[in-house]
């Protein structure tokens, strides 16, 4: 029989992101015992990657941004598919939130009156974005993982969560292993935190780190938990287009935040031509007011580079189909005519040697080739808007593995202020139900036993498959069937290749022992890959639309019946995932005046703030 090893907590986070690490701060301290895990080392979650900046209106730039700005800017750049209650939340604590990192020892850039700066990004309507050059990311994470340890958190590094387990419907820990040695571990918790992170490793061309498998989102749906509006996946517009070794590298906003702009093959601005009816009115319709817009004329308008991701990946898209793309099939991103070269170095100073390293090109002299890569997905486990909580007791999500915050489309800094406001809240929340726990850990023994065979039968299947082959099939045809653009006959094909992946999945075949074993770890992540990709296939050929992330050659407008629907996918109690859809919680009225505020000037008052 295997042997394993038992941890105890009150609360385990899944997950050492800015999510995770902000949660366990918050069970510590409501004084809860926190265990956190990751699959690689702290301070390498995929959140050290994070480069632009984190959004939160705090005035220190443009004094007329506040809450209700940033509220309306949030649902009109979610296409008004986003839970109303969350976007509230999170426009009125993400100021205090990135004070609070300051206080923890950020070291954000300044203004010249020493306030912390704020930078420009798109669907924003005040330069908004707190940062530390292009490593916000990075110091996001440095800052929260050391506060984390001084307050102390145990740490299983090099962990992976294979399962969630379960007692009469509650969450009551995890089984996991050691990747580095293959030890099995069980983990009995009276909560847990998934704070995962997304799922952009299904797709072939992605901005992602290894990591995002999308793990939680799977073992979450596998123990009863509800996902919603998985549908909505983010190509970022700029990610590197070559060498191919690199493609899909991101290439972040922040150069068009300070100035870049994007041009075809024939040296034409084109999102001058690309602004949808919506947004008519609010953006520059000259290169000239662009200009003065740069130059920081404040009755200027914005350049048509800052739209939102989904809008700005499709003009892209258009450009290099109808025959103007780059040589590479994507579009020119030029800050070396923009800007001087010293600034380019210090305010993009990660673009500059990112692109000097690997594509061998100076962006100080030269525009860079970009197209759109898998970036960040908006759908994900369904929470309460207040607590985190998902259906499921036990269980709480945080971070890019929850849903309901960013609806069809984020808006790029809306992440990393996501993860330190509803972190915390899941943290706290999580505390808050542990200490009602007041039974002992309980683990049932007979689930671990079973879930610990299941994860070690590919080395008892010499027949089996390639789990490496495997994993490359499935994101070549998530890229070609359910990518930026889709349709209904291939989102159909694709369930069927699914399908077939998926009993596959469950018939690979690895070799060697279990210490740091690459091919067993991606057999057991194919497993959850192939869930969560069935996921996205279903809501995708549910909704009948164009929306935000969620692009339909068939339907290619927004249709005001989906407009007020969300999806929701739910498993059975056969296993199988179903699509429902479900009314959009009711915004009340005052809320509502916000959102569709025409005049920015009607939000500026401190009212309600
Ligand atoms: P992550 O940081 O992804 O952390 C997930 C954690 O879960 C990791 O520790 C991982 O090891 C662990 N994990 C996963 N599965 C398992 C498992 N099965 N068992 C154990 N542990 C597991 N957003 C912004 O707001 N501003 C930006 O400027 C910005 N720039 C970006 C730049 C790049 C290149 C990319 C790719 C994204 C960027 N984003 C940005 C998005 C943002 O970085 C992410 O959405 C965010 O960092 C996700 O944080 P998280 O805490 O939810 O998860």
């Amino acid at each position: 029989m295997e042997s394993y090893t038992t941890y105890d907590y009150d609360v385990l986070v899944i997950g050492a992101g800015g999510a995770g690490l902000r949660a366990a701060i918050a069970a510590i301290e409501k004084g809860a015992r926190v265990g956190v895990v990751t699959k690689s080392l702290l301070g390498k979650a995929h959140t050290v990657m994070a480069e632009g900046g984190m959004a939160a209106a705090m005035g220190n730039v443009r004094s007329e941004d506040n809450w209700k700005v940033h509220f309306r800017d949030t649902l009109k750049g979610g296409g008004m598919l986003n839970n109303w209650k969350m976007v509230e939340n999170y426009t009125k604590e993400a100021p205090d939130r990135v004070r609070e990192l300051e206080q923890w020892g950020a070291v954000f850039d300044r203004t010249p009156d020493g306030k912390i700066n704020q930078r420009n990004f798109g669907g924003h309507s005040y330069p908004r974005l707190a940062h530390v050059g292009d490593r916000t990311g990075l110091e996001l994470i440095r800052t929260l993982q050391d506060h984390a340890v001084k307050m102390g958190i145990n740490a299983h590094m090099e962990t992976t969560i294979y399962r969630l387990l379960t007692e009469g419907g509650a969450v009551v820990g995890a089984l996991g292993f050691n990747r580095q040695t293959g030890e099995f571990l069980v983990f009995r918790a009276k909560a847990v935190v998934l704070a995962t992170g997304g799922l952009g490793r299904i797709y072939q061309i992605t901005s992602n780190s290894w990591e995002c498998t999308g793990d939680g989102f799977s073992l979450a749906s596998m123990v009863g938990a509800d996902l919603i509006d998985m549908e909505f996946i983010q190509f970022h517009p700029t990610g590197m287009v070559w060498p191919p070794s690199v493609m899909g590298i991101l290439v972040t906003e922040g150069v068009r935040g300070e100035g870049g702009v994007l041009k075809n093959s024939e040296g034409k601005r084109f999102m001058f031509d690309n602004v949808p009816e919506r947004y008519k009115g609010e953006f520059a319709e000259t290169e000239e007011e662009a200009e003065r817009w740069l130059q920081g004329d404040r009755n200027a308008r914005r350049p048509p580079e800052l739209l939102t991701r989904d809008v700005v990946a499709r003009a892209i898209r258009k450009e290099v189909n109808e025959g103007r793309g780059s040589p590479h099939g994507g579009a020119y991103l030029d800050i070396a005519s923009r800007r001087p070269a010293d600034y380019i170095k210090k305010k993009l100073p990660s673009m500059y040697h990112q692109f000097m390293k690997l594509g061998n090109l100076d962006i100080t002299k030269e525009p860079m080739e970009v197209g759109p890569t898998c970036h960040y997905v908006m759908g994900g486990i369904r929470v309460d808007p207040d607590t985190q909580a998902t259906n499921v007791p036990g269980l709480y999500a945080a971070g890019e593995v929850a849903g309901g915050l960013h609806g069809a489309n984020r808006l790029g800094g809306n992440s990393l202020s996501d993860l330190v406001v509803f972190g915390r809240r899941a943290g706290m929340a999580a505390a808050e139900y542990a200490a009602k726990q007041t039974g002992s850990y309980q683990v049932d023994e007979a689930q671990v036993r079973a879930y610990i065979a299941e994860a070690l039968q590919p080395f008892n299947n010499p027949q089996g498959e390639n789990p490496f082959a495997l994993m490359k099939e499935l994101r070549a045809t998530m890229q070609k069937n359910a990518g930026i653009m889709r349709e209904e006959n291939e989102l159909k094909t694709q369930l069927e290749i699914l399908a077939n992946l998926k009993k596959r999945a469950w018939n690979t075949s690895v070799s060697g022992g279990r210490a740091y074993n690459p091919g067993w770890h991606t057999a057991l992540d194919m497993r959850l890959m192939v869930e969560i990709s069935e996921a996205v296939v279903l809501a995708a050929l549910a909704r009948k639309e164009s929306r935000g992330g969620h692009a339909r050659l068939d339907y290619p407008d927004p249709d005001p019946t989906f407009a007020k629907l969300n999806h929701i996918i739910r498993r059975s109690s056969d296993g199988t995932l179903n699509v429902v859809a479900e009314p959009l919680p009711e915004m009340p009225e005052d809320r509502r005046k916000i959102a569709e505020a025409k005049d920015l000037k009607e939000l500026s008052d401190k009212v309600g703030a």
